[in-house]
């Protein structure tokens, strides 16, 4: 198991999705921001291929969305959100073999790289 699939179990149970695990910390109602942050980083990558097919997104909607991701990197820590963004990033190209960043079809430009093609 990955260490972020990991962290998304413990997340989950933490958050109350699985009850019987949560009642212990019910006093403790804030969310865990881990998933949201893979959601939001999703997003994110989709709206980077929408505008390259020519559908580009309205500013205020990739304003907001920008907003929310760098409110959840904070929530997450950057240095967590990063590993976090790294796995979801090549999930999402694995899926569909569009790069995350650009939306480029058939290249992913890693950042840890330098941009180059990984
Ligand atoms: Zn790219």
């Amino acid at each position: 198991m990955s260490y972020l699939a990991l962290a998304k179990q413990v997340e989950a149970r933490l958050s109350g999705r699985e009850p019987s695990l949560a009642a212990p910390f019910a006093q403790d109602p804030k969310p865990t921001p881990v998933p949201a942050l893979c959601q939001a980083l999703r997003a994110f990558f989709a709206m980077t291929a929408r505008e390259v097919d020519g559908d580009l997104p309205a500013p205020e909607e990739a304003q907001a969305l920008l907003s929310e991701i760098r409110r959840l990197w904070d929530d997450v820590g950057p240095a967590f959100a990063k590993v976090v963004s790294r796995e979801e990033a090549w999930a999402y190209y694995r899926e569909t073999r569009r790069c995350p960043y650009c939306g480029e079809p058939g290249v992913f430009h890693d950042p840890e790289r330098g941009g180059e093609p990984a």
